[in-house]
């Protein structure tokens, strides 16, 4: 890959710039250029690529989530995090009730919100101040912090979330305090990061969890095999499955406009692009992504059918 392909890339998501809308159910992120498209690539052995709007803070919002869960399996493990939600793509938006309105149900998976919100829970001990310096680590970006203007827009904008939490609590999924659980994932989703922020942490998962650089692990190499496995299977909500045909890489998207793509093995992708479809994904992101991965082979099954030789008739 080179940045000729990045350009042509950016080229070909543009137009669909246009076919999407900023999202605006959070006031704060209505502010967006929806007209703005950057990407940022950073391969295991320390090669960088960036092209476009790669420099441009924005809310991680819904990515968090996949650190959140990442942190979580951390520190409780996985027994205690599949307690609170499946491992199911939902087929539903990113803020649907459903399931968990079921009588016993629990949400479908981490990274849609009832899941997250469930999940956060586990993080509140630590507290904001220890995940902001965990994601700053994992991203690389020592200039990550709350955005406070996106935090009270979409705090005080939270009727559905608090909704979901208040539900969860009835379920028995949230046990502690519902505000504190849902400030700490309200201000975990508004945490300002770039496509380069995305790229570095894209990076480290698609290394197993160890920083090329400096060959320290920050993540357990089963951390990251889930976390991805959830990414790839649910990581664009109900566009999940149309984006594994196109694109093929594990992926999560946030309304802020930014998609966080890892290649396993190879590279991170951070990508931002403000206009979004109605399923909440950055439209020209999307394309973006699915541009480079057909020209490139980076569908994770294109890379196993490369590997695959015919076998000799007799
Ligand atoms: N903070 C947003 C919410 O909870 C995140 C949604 C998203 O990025 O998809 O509604």
């Amino acid at each position: 890959m080179d940045e000729v392909l990045l350009r042509q890339a950016l080229e070909f998501g543009k137009p669909y710039t246009g076919k999407g809308e900023v999202a605006s159910y959070i006031p704060e992120l209505s502010k967006a250029d929806g007209r703005e498209l950057g990407i940022c690539v950073k391969t295991i052995d320390g090669e960088e690529l960036h092209c476009g709007y790669w420099q441009r803070r924005f809310t991680i919002q819904s990515i968090s989530k996949a650190i959140n869960l990442a942190m979580a399996l951390e520190h409780h493990g996985f027994d205690a995090v599949f307690l609170k939600t499946n491992m199911e793509p939902s087929g539903a938006s990113f803020n649907a009730m459903s399931r968990i309105s079921d009588s016993e149900d629990i949400p479908f998976n981490p990274l849609v919100n009832s899941g997250a919100i469930a999940i956060v829970e586990l993080l509140v001990p630590l507290g904001l101040e220890y995940m902001l310096s965990a994601v700053r680590g994992l991203c690389g970006d020592k200039y990550i912090t709350v955005d406070e203007d996106v935090f009270h827009s979409e705090w005080s904008h939270s009727a559905r979330n608090r909704s979901l939490a208040y539900l969860l609590q009835s379920k028995g999924l949230i046990n502690g305090d519902v505000d504190e659980t849902l400030r700490l994932y309200t201000q975990l989703c508004s945490l300002s990061v770039t496509a380069e922020s995305l790229a570095n942490l894209g990076q480290l998962l698609a290394n197993g969890g160890v920083q090329p650089e400096t060959g320290r692990r920050l993540l357990k190499e089963e951390v990251v095999r889930t976390t991805l496995t959830m990414m790839l299977t649910c990581g664009m909500y109900d566009g999940s499955g149309e984006f594994a045909v196109r694109v093929g890489l594990p992926s999560k998207s946030g309304v802020g406009g930014g998609i966080l793509s890892v290649v396993p093995g190879e590279m991170g992708i951070g990508v931002y692009g403000p206009s979004l479809d109605r399923k909440g994904n950055s439209v020209a992101g999307q394309k973006v992504l699915e541009y480079i991965s057909r020209r490139e082979k980076l569908h994770i099954l294109d890379r196993y059918a490369q590997r695959t030789v015919p076998t000799e008739q007799n």
